[in-house]
């Protein structure tokens, strides 16, 4: 497959490099893997729905973020059978990466506003108290 000799995206670039690198240390660790998808099942498709949902809801209520929307996608991909489909929805999450990396990479410790959202854990609980949701630091005054 060709690809192309130019990135027109900023910060793609630069994302695939670190990706060769990644799939270099990959390859070196683990070699050549072949793996059944182990996806398409009705559980995972009612969970994709699920994080569909929490996604918009995020959203609608002004509290998204990147780890609602990537795992949207992962569900996704995990509610997908068909290889053609399951390849487009890995796609999206690899850009939803470099869109999330390139937002990472563009951000100062100086020079924002700090805003507010729920810290969450495992399964997207709360954990009970606020982190500002450009450096993750946690808002002490905000603590519920
Ligand atoms: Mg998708």
């Amino acid at each position: 497959m060709s690809h192309p000799s130019t990135f027109t995206t900023p910060g793609v670039r630069q994302f695939a490099e670190e990706i060769d690198a990644e799939r270099q240390r990959q390859l070196a660790k683990f070699g050549d893997q072949h793996h059944p998808d182990g996806t398409g099942n009705k559980s995972q498709q009612e969970y994709a729905d699920h994080k569909r949902r929490w996604c918009e809801a995020a959203f609608g209520s002004g509290y998204g973020t990147w780890a609602d929307i990537l795992a949207e996608e992962v569900a996704e991909v995990e509610a997908e059978r068909d290889p053609a489909k399951l390849r487009a929805e890995l796609l999206q999450v690899a850009a939803v990466c470099a869109a999330w990396v390139a937002d990472i990479d563009s951000r100062t410790t100086a020079d924002h506003v700090c805003n507010s959202i729920m810290a969450r854990g495992e399964m997207d609980e709360p954990l009970g108290y606020l982190i500002c949701g450009m450096c993750g630091k946690r808002k002490s005054e905000a603590q519920r």
